[in-house]
Order: C-alpha cells, then structure tokens, then sequence
C-alpha cells in the first residue's frame, strides 16, 4: 500500500492507497464498521481488486485518552500529516475542564477551512416538506474564524478585566462585570479563500448560483464585510463565469453564468423551507454554516443523511455532522449514512468517482425500498427498521 501525495498542484492517488480512519467515539464505532463495508463493496464492484483501500486505525477523542492518555495523540498529526486525507468518526467534546474541541484543534491545525456540507434529498426518505425532491444544495462553511475561532473569556478572568477597562479607557465602551467575553474575527484572506472554491466547485459540479448568508445589516464589518469580499472575488477573479442577481435582466441567468447573491441570515431559514429549490450553493461564516446545514439536513430526513467535509488546499478531513450520540454507543443502532455519504464525498475527492457513483445508487435503491434505521423508521409506518449494520448490508446488495 502506498501514500496519497501533492505532485504539481495536484493529488497524486496510487492504485493501492492507505487511508487513516479515525472511528470516533459513542456510536462513532457502530457506524465506523458499517461504513468500512460499504467502503469496500464498492471499491470491488468498481475496479475488481484493481484498486484498494488499506484503513490506517487512528486514535482521537476519548477513546484515545482512554488508550494512550491524550485527547489528540502527536502521532494522529503525523499520520494525517503524511496521508494529506483522514476519515472521521463523531468524536466527544469534553465540556468545561480547558479540553478543547478535537474537532475545532484538527481544523485549525490543517487550516481546514471550508466545511463542505451537501444535503439533498433521497426518495423515500421521510420529510417534514410537502416537496423535499426540491433540496438539492451544498454548504460552503467557513471553518476558521467568527466566533468559532475560540478567542473568549469568562466573566471573571483577569483577561476579561483587562480587555473591558481597554474598551471603557480607549473606546468609552461600558461592559457589564459579569459578562464574558468573545471575539469574531472575519477577515478578507478568510472569506476570499472559500469563496473561490465555492466557486471553483460550482464551476467543476455545473452549478447554478451561490447565495451568501450573512447577517451583515447589524453585524456589518464583520457579516457584512463578507459578504461584499464574497462579492469582490466573483467580479475580481471569475468576472466572465459569474454574474450578480441585481444584473440579471428580468431574473432570467445568461447561459453558462453562475447567479452571485445574498440574503440574510434570518429570512434563509425561512427561504429553504419555502423555496428551497432557488437555493443551490450556500456560503455562510461560520456559526451561520453551523445552523443552516443542521437546518437543511432535518429538511431531507436528519442529521443521519447529513455528510460533511472539512477541505484545506489540500488536507481534507471527512466526518458525519452529526456527534456521538452516546445514548446509542454499542447498540448497532443509529444510521450510518451521513459517514457513508462523507466516505463518498472523500472518493470524489480523490477522483475515485466510480465508487462514490455506486455508494450513492446502493443507497438511492435502499431508502426507495424504505430499509431504514430507527431514526428514519419512526417517521414512516411501512418501513422497514433494520439496525446499523443490516442497513449497510443493504446498501452492498443494493448496489
Ligand atoms: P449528536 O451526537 O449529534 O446527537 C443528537 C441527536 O441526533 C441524537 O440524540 C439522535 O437523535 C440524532 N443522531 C445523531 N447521530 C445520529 C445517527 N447517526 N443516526 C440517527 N440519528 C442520529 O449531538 P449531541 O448529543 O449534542 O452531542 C453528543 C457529543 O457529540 C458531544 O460530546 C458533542 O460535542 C459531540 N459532537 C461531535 C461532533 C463531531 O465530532 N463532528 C459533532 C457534533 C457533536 P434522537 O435522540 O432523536 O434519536
């Protein structure tokens, strides 16, 4: 087996890949193994034994503290490091107690910055929408900044005492005593750098417009400095392939043109439930990405539907939107389709496309035969509720 490489601005994928796995914590293994099936069915029924995957067991969250007494092993780094693409697993978020977020350290230190989330709609597939066939649209969350970017304090430390007699003394800004504290850094470099791979990725999946969400009327050189650099780097950079929606002559898009536009935040969530099918590409700072994905996914069937992706230049983490759901751990229980559907996303990625094209019908086939787990079965009366592992069983013979 060999390692994924950058050669000449490109991945460079060989035939026999090793691919770290990290399988995550509560429910993470369940649906770990179910996915690995699924993973390698449909490797086999692409290439025949031409092409394989070798999964390289990686520790992260708690079951790494439990095994070798660190929530983030050194070694896990340096195993992502050297294989530029990881698979993940849910991994537990230690509440209080100075632990931070593995999944927000892992972002940072890859600069992951795009969370890719598409969510579209399979038939058969319960859904609160009267058309949900209308859902079809992919999430471009920005991964490092807002108030995501952990820069905040609690009411009583000496650094939020500080940083409020700074504000009093040099801004007359009062906060109260007993406020704590947090930062929202959005930047140009941040928001122009996803915006050209929304771009770039609407340009390769022939999509027809990105719509940026933000909340840019009160919060304006933050939400609002984004969207105008959203903006700037459709006209600076792809000035021939975009177009603005204000420019469009009687709403009608020019062939080949992709549809720049906006909307705040609030009317969004109003906008998806009502006419999702307007909405395509999403891009959104990142706390905005948080709701609106999670929003989108209960939309198609929940957050057991829901993939993700976590994208840098060329590192790429791929995981579940979901958590842990610890209630679950163990009982062979929860859905495993949103890391099913993340594991296709990271065969697209690395132009195994083949794969990816037979996991998506295995599924199609699957949900219209309504073989659901618990989660999609108790919003149905004539389905079938299998548990995790059958449910990937089913996916393989429906291939
Ligand atoms: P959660 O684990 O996502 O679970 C919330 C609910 O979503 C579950 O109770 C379940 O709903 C449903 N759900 C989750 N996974 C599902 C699946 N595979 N199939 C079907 N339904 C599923 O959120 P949480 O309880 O807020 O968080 C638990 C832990 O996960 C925390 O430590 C949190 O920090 C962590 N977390 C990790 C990630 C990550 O690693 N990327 C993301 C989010 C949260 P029902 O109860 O209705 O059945």
């Amino acid at each position: 087996m060999a390692k994924i490489s950058v050669e000449n601005g490109r991945l460079k994928v060989p035939d026999e890949v090793d691919i770290p796995f990290i399988e995550g914590d509560g429910t993470g293994p369940d649906i770990s193994r179910a996915a690995k099936m699924v993973f390698e069915a449909a490797i086999k029924k692409a290439y025949g034994g031409k092409r394989k995957v070798s999964w390289i067991e990686t520790l992260a969250g708690e079951s790494a503290y439990k095994k070798v007494g660190k929530w983030l092993p050194e070694e896990t780094i340096e195993i992502i490091k050297n294989h530029i693409i990881a698979i993940k697993g849910p991994l537990t978020t230690p509440v209080g107690g100075g632990v931070r977020s593995i999944n927000v350290t892992l972002r940072q230190i890859f600069d992951l910055y795009a969370c890719v989330r598409p969510v579209k709609y399979f038939k058969g597939v319960p859904s609160p929408l009267r058309y949900p066939e209308k859902v079809d649209c992919v999430v471009f969350r920005e991964n490092t900044e807002d108030v995501y970017a952990g820069i905040e304090w609690k009411y009583d430390s000496e650094e939020a005492k500080k940083v409020r007699k700074f504000l009093k003394d040099e801004f007359g800004i009062e906060i109260r005593e007993d406020a704590g504290i947090g930062l929202k850094p959005i930047s140009e470099f941040g928001t122009r750098r996803l915006m050209r791979k929304a771009i770039k990725y609407a340009i390769d999946k022939k999509r027809k417009s990105i719509t940026i969400m933000h909340k840019g009327n009160i919060m304006k050189f933050t939400e609002g400095a984004f969207r105008e650099w959203c903006y700037k780097t459709a006209k600076e950079e792809f000035g021939d392939i975009t177009i603005q929606e204000s420019e469009l002559a009687e709403g009608k898009t020019p062939d080949g043109k992709i549809v720049i536009k906006d909307r705040i935040a609030d009317n969004m969530f109003q906008q998806i439930l009502t006419r999702p099918d307007e909405y395509d590409i999403i891009i959104c700072p990142n706390l905005n990405g948080d709701y609106i994905s999670d929003a989108l996914a209960g939309l198609v069937g929940g957050l057991g539907v829901a993939p993700g992706a976590n994208i840098g230049d060329f590192y790429a983490i791929f995981e579940a939107t979901h958590g842990t759901a610890p209630k679950y751990a163990g009982l062979d229980k929860v859905n495993p389709t949103s890391l099913i559907l993340s594991g296709a996303m990271m065969f697209d990625y690395i132009g195994w496309e083949e794969v990816s094209k037979i996991i998506y019908e295995g599924i199609e086939r699957t949900f219209k035969k309504k073989i659901f787990t618990y989660d999609l079965a108790r919003q149905d009366p004539e389905a079938k509720e299998v548990k995790c592992s059958e449910f990937a069983k089913a996916v393989i013979d429906n291939m």
